[in-house]
C-alpha cells in the first residue's frame, strides 16, 4: 500500500466521466478502482444519477465511500463512516443523511406552476414512463426505472431553439429554482448543487483523516461547482474528443473521453 494515497478523496461525475457516456459501462476503470480501493484511496461518486442507480454501481466497482445524489440534493454515508459527526437529517437502515435540496415533490409542484403560468411545454422525468426515459436515455429498462426513483431534482428534456430554451430557464429561475446543464439534459434543484455537498464531504474527510488532497473529475457544465471545490480539477473529453467549455484555475483538461481521461489522470496523479 503506499501510504500517500491513503489522504487522498477523488470526487467524481458518473455519467460521460467514469461511466461511458453511451452504454453507462463502467468496465473500462475497473482494474484501476480496484487498485485504488487496494491502496487505501476514497472514491466519492458525485452525480446526477439517483440513490438507487448509484448504488448499482457501488456494488460493482466495490466502493464504501459517501456519495452525493441528483446533483447534490442530499449525501448518503454508510453508518459510523463519520464517527464524529452527528448532524444527520435522516436516517435509514443503511445510511445517514444529509440533505441539501428541497424534494422533488416540491420541485414538481412549482414546475407544475411555471408550466401553467406561462404555457410551456416543460417535462420531466416525473411526467415519463419508463420506456420513454429509456428510449430517450439509452438506458435499459431496468437501469431506467432507477432513474426514475428522484428524490431531490427533477430532470428536464428541453426541447426547442436557444431562445427558447432560455426563456424556460429564466422562468424556473424566477420560481426560486436552479437548473444546470448535465450531459444529455437539464436538471432543476432547489439552490442545492454538486459543489455545497462536494465542500461538506471535504470537511468531514478532513475531521476524519486529516490534510486530504482532493481530486475532482467531471465532464459537463454541472460539474463546475465540484471542480471548483477540490484542490486538483480534471476536466475529461466528450465524445468526439473536445471539452465542455469551461475555465478554473489549475484546470487540468486531460486527453481522453470519458473513463479513458478518468484512468489516464488518475494514474498520474495518484501513481497507481
Ligand atoms: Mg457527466
Amino acid at each position: 500500500m503506499n501510504p500517500m494515497n491513503t489522504n487522498t478523496v477523488i470526487f467524481t461525475d458518473l455519467d460521460g466521466t467514469l461511466l461511458e457516456h453511451d452504454t453507462y459501462s463502467s468496465k473500462m476503470v475497473m482494474p484501476l478502482v480496484a487498485g485504488l480501493n487496494k491502496a487505501g484511496v476514497a472514491i466519492v461518486f458525485c452525480s446526477s444519477k439517483t440513490k438507487a442507480e448509484q448504488e448499482v454501481y457501488r456494488k460493482k466497482l466495490c466502493i464504501a465511500s459517501p456519495f452525493i445524489v441528483e446533483d447534490g440534493g442530499a449525501i448518503f454515508i454508510s453508518k459510523g463512516y463519520f464517527p464524529l459527526f452527528r448532524k444527520y437529517h435522516r436516517v435509514t437502515r443503511d445510511y445517514q443523511v444529509i440533505e441539501l435540496g428541497i424534494s422533488y415533490r416540491e420541485i414538481r409542484r412549482i414546475l407544475k406552476k411555471v408550466r401553467e403560468e406561462n404555457n410551456l411545454a416543460i417535462y420531466g422525468f416525473g411526467d415519463m414512463n419508463t420506456a420513454q426515459i429509456a428510449s430517450l436515455t439509452g438506458l435499459n429498462m431496468a437501469q431506467a426505472k432507477l432513474a426514475k426513483k428522484r428524490e431531490y431534482e427533477e430532470t428536464l428534456n428541453l426541447t426547442g431553439s436557444d431562445e427558447e430554451i432560455k426563456f424556460v430557464l429564466s422562468k424556473i429561475e424566477e420560481s426560486g429554482l436552479s437548473w444546470s446543464r448535465g450531459g444529455r439534459f437539464y436538471s432543476v434543484t432547489g439552490g442545492s448543487n454538486k459543489g455545497k455537498a462536494t465542500e461538506i464531504l471535504v470537511g468531514l474527510f478532513n475531521q476524519k483523516l486529516g490534510g486530504i488532497k482532493t481530486i475532482g473529475v467531471g465532464d459537463s457544465l454541472n460539474d463546475v461547482p465540484m471542480l471548483a471545490a477540490v484542490d486538483v480539477p480534471v476536466l475529461v473529453q466528450k465524445p468526439g474528443n473536445y471539452w465542455e467549455k469551461i475555465e478554473l484555475p489549475r484546470l487540468y483538461k486531460v486527453s481522453g473521453v470519458g473513463p479513458q481521461g478518468w484512468v489516464q489522470a488518475i494514474k498520474e496523479l495518484t501513481g497507481i
